[in-house]
């Protein structure tokens, strides 16, 4: 506590301040008492159920001169929404104090999101003066494990897995003193009383070693794979530029074409292997640290088989104070770091589960005794067409409050299937999940409920109403249905999948609509019961109606036709009026498959019909690239869109842009976009020896072109001129850049994501804010 003169003298005031955002357990209170005792100002600052309160006493400069500073000098994790002052009567207060949480009431529930090693821990981290040099936990009120170590509210020590270790007096000091940059940092911890790292073979027994983060590093150096505990669960690691190394770990981790993210030491390094904008440079350095997709150079020393195929490179710097050490060593340049898990299966995060389920991919383990409790994958980013897009949202943005524009009663919207992010809603506030990959097996489901409660638990939202996806054949849908009944008989509400990633990106700008909605997507479930995905949608947040679609074509084999796109353009190639014949030669399909698949669309067996943007991406790249078969999610049109770089938007040929056909006037209903002609063109052009890079540059501008003219036609015959784009095709980047720029031009304004995914991560969000339009509307009707 600070003393100061004790004037009530005229020039003396006294102000409320009330501050919201994200303003808790980010060191906000010792930031503000150090700006009160610094302007001389007496009063108190507490968190509440709102965020912060301040009340301030003294002359009305030095409070003028704290509200100023307040706004700029916040500290790094801190994010202010609004500040609203009100005048007070004079207390006559000598003071500042920082008073406790209870005295204001119920403290508001959050956790923050888990924030990269900051300037001043990593100074300490290599200082061999401080008595943290080298220790793997350091951390302060700046930086460090939230989310991770969280297993309920309110985000006190004693209820994370900081718990087992007391503080020693030392560190407990720290904690204690408002002034220090420890101040109530909860997983405060030093040599002495905090967790510790040791070795292990993959068999699990002890490795001996005076210095365990030494030797990983020259088990590294040899070749080998390390599993190492991290944050939100345990990575495999290996040396990113040895290829036999590489190579072996794929082979270990069945995972064969999926590109691995690779973590450099810092921006130096990282221009060593990709040509980084200046976009790219800032959002790696963002506290929450994500994966950036970027530009590989093409003299990159990282092993081929990192990310082949494919012109970038995900690569993102340390944020834990144990991988900040290991690249202290100047010898270690680029590892791999990569989700230890088996293809979707959720992250391994205890020290028993990941020896049986790592040993027999690592050498070695990395553990320590800080138990991770709330798994959590790295997130993933790329610069967009100019700006940040997230592709996975998680370590580092969980869980953080995403705005709604329409006030939700409590709910749950349980996402898509694949890929599945849960969101809880209350009020003004949407809250999403991590990553929880995919519902398909039993481990993806038990990381849901899991998720669940904890979610639930930590922002006390009991949900009322349930939200899920229209295809019966989600588990998330049955989930959804059977959670209702068993709650007695909860609301339910289904939202279209393609409307509710129109709807993800409607809500974060704040748009009721209507709007014209491009959702450019793989796979969704249509209200006809056929795969959706290429759809021009007239939107408003609590409906849609479908204007225009991509043709229908049949994707023979069902999920097949996705690991197999050579399927995709068998059936685009057919529908397009070529021979079974030229299709099966075009596919590098044999005669038997061929006959197979004319079989099966001829007689509609396993054949849905869909209108899906990314299967039509997944067919171009079959017969441009003769890519068959895929090894992960979308690898055939990363491919396209990979070839096509450095290419000019130019349209040599007009036929590569779908053709926009009147609705049938007897029936009404949606228009269609052909591409038979497109097709057409793209045969002929390979006929030609045209470039592979030329024709796939050709498809993606033809494609964005003929989505223009539908948002053309939407806007003539509705007078809507705003667009929001959204859907996984928006990950494209070359895509992206076409459509908003093309639509500027045609005197659009364009809406893209910024928070969540335009991918399925979002879709829950989405869900989110319909559902809350529609419990509105009924609200107000009733
Ligand atoms: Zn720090
Ligand atoms: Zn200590
Ligand atoms: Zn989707």
């Amino acid at each position: 506590m600070s003393s100061i003169s004790n004037d009530t003298g005229p020039g003396m005031i006294r102000k409320s301040v009330r501050v919201r955002g994200v303003v808790q357990g980010v060191g906000f209170r010792p930031f503000v008492y150090r700006l009160a005792t610094e302007e001389h100002l007496a009063g108190f600052i507490g968190n509440d159920t709102d965020g912060v309160i301040i009340e301030l006493e003294g002359p009305a400069s030095g409070i003028e001169t704290f509200l100023k500073r307040l706004s700029c000098e916040t500290p790094p994790l801190a994010r202010i929404d609004s500040v609203v002052t009100a005048d007070l009567p004079l207390a006559g207060e000598r003071s500042f104090r920082i008073v406790a949480s209870e005295v204001l009431g119920r403290v508001s529930t959050g956790i923050p999101a888990d924030a990269a090693t900051c300037p001043d821990c990593l100074c300490e981290l290599l200082d061999p003066g401080d008595r943290r040099y080298r220790y793997p936990f350091l951390n302060c009120t700046n930086c460090g494990p939230r989310f991770t170590i969280t297993r309920r509210i309110p985000y006190d020590r004693p209820q994370t897995s900081m718990a087992v270790f007391p503080m020693c007096a030392e560190c407990q000091a720290e904690y204690d003193d408002p002034l220090n940059r420890r101040f109530h940092a909860q997983p405060n911890a030093c040599w002495r009383c905090g967790p510790h790292v040791w070795l292990e073979t993959s068999v699990g027994s002890k490795i001996e070693s005076a210095d365990p983060v030494a030797e990983t590093i020259e088990r590294l150096l040899r070749g080998e794979i390390l599993a190492i505990k991290g944050i939100g669960g345990f990575h495999l690691a290996v040396d990113a530029t040895n290829e036999a190394a590489v190579s072996s770990l794929r082979n270990r981790k069945h995972r064969y074409g999926k590109p691995l993210a690779i973590m450099v030491r810092d921006l130096d390094a990282a221009h060593v292997l990709c040509e980084l904008t200046p976009d790219e440079q800032a959002l790696l350095q963002t506290p929450a640290r994500p994966i950036v997709l970027s530009h590989a150079r093409p003299d990159n020393p990282v092993a081929p088989s990192v990310a082949p195929g494919i012109p970038w490179l995900g690569i993102y710097f340390p944020y834990a104070p144990l991988q900040h050490l290991l690249f202290a060593d100047p010898r270690v340049t680029a590892l791999v770091m990569t989700s230890a898990n088996l293809s979707e299966e959720p992250i391994a995060i205890d020290n028993d589960e990941a020896r049986a389920r790592l040993g027999n991919i690592a050498d070695a383990f990395l553990m320590h005794n800080r138990e991770i409790l709330q798994r959590c994958d790295d997130s993933v980013a790329a610069i967009v067409d100019g700006s940040p897009q997230l592709i996975r949202r998680a370590r580092g943005y969980v869980p953080l409050a995403i705005p709604l524009s329409i006030e939700a009663p409590p709910l749950l919207a349980v996402g898509a299937h694949l890929k599945n992010v849960i969101a809880l809603a209350r009020g003004k506030f949407a809250y999403q999940s991590q990553h929880l990959g995919d519902l398909e097996n039993s481990t993806g489901l038990e990381f849901f409920e899991h998720s669940l409660a904890h979610l639930s638990h930590t922002f006390e939202i009991e949900p009322q109403t349930i939200v899920h996806d229209l295809h019966p054949g989600y588990l998330s849908t049955s989930w959804a249905k059977q959670y209702a009944s068993e709650h007695g008989g909860l609301r339910l509400i289904t939202v279209q999948h393609h409307h509710a990633h129109i709807a993800a990106c409607m809500a974060e700008h704040a748009l009721a609509g209507p709007v014209i909605g491009l959702s450019l997507d793989g796979t969704g479930y249509g209200t006809d019961g056929r795969i959706w995905g290429g759809e021009v949608l007239i939107c408003t947040l609590d409906s849609f109606e479908r204007f225009a679609h991509l043709d229908y074509v049949p994707m023979p084999g069902g999920e097949a036709a996705i690991r197999e796109p050579w399927r995709m353009a068998f059936a685009h190639l057919v529908n397009a009026g070529f021979s079974e014949d030229e299709a099966r030669e075009l596919t590098g399909g044999s005669d038997q498959e061929g006959r197979l698949l004319s079989r099966m669309m001829a007689r509609g067996i396993n054949s849905p019909l869909t209108s899906s943007l990314g299967r039509l991406y997944d067919a171009a790249a079959a017969v441009i690239l003769k890519r068959r078969k895929v090894d992960y999610d979308a690898q055939a049109a990363i491919e396209l869109e990979g070839i096509a770089i450095g290419e000019s938007d130019m349209l040599r040929r007009s036929e590569y842009v779908p053709e926009l056909a009147g609705s049938d006037p007897a029936q009404g209903g949606p228009r269609v976009l052909g591409i038979a002609r497109l097709w057409r063109a793209l045969v002929d052009d390979l006929g030609r020896s045209t470039p592979p890079a030329s024709i796939a540059a050709n498809f993606h501008m033809g494609i964005a072109m003929g989505f223009i003219a539908s948002a053309i036609s939407a806007r003539e015959a509705t007078s809507i001129t705003h667009v929001v784009l959204s859907g996984g095709c928006m990950h494209n980047r070359r895509l992206a850049r076409l459509l908003r720029s093309g639509l500027e031009k045609e005197g659009f304004e364009v809406f893209k994501h910024r928070q969540v995914s335009p991918g399925d991560g979002g879709l829950s969000y989405g869900q989110a804010a319909v559902a809350a339009a529609i419990l509105e509307k009924e609200a107000t009707h009733s």
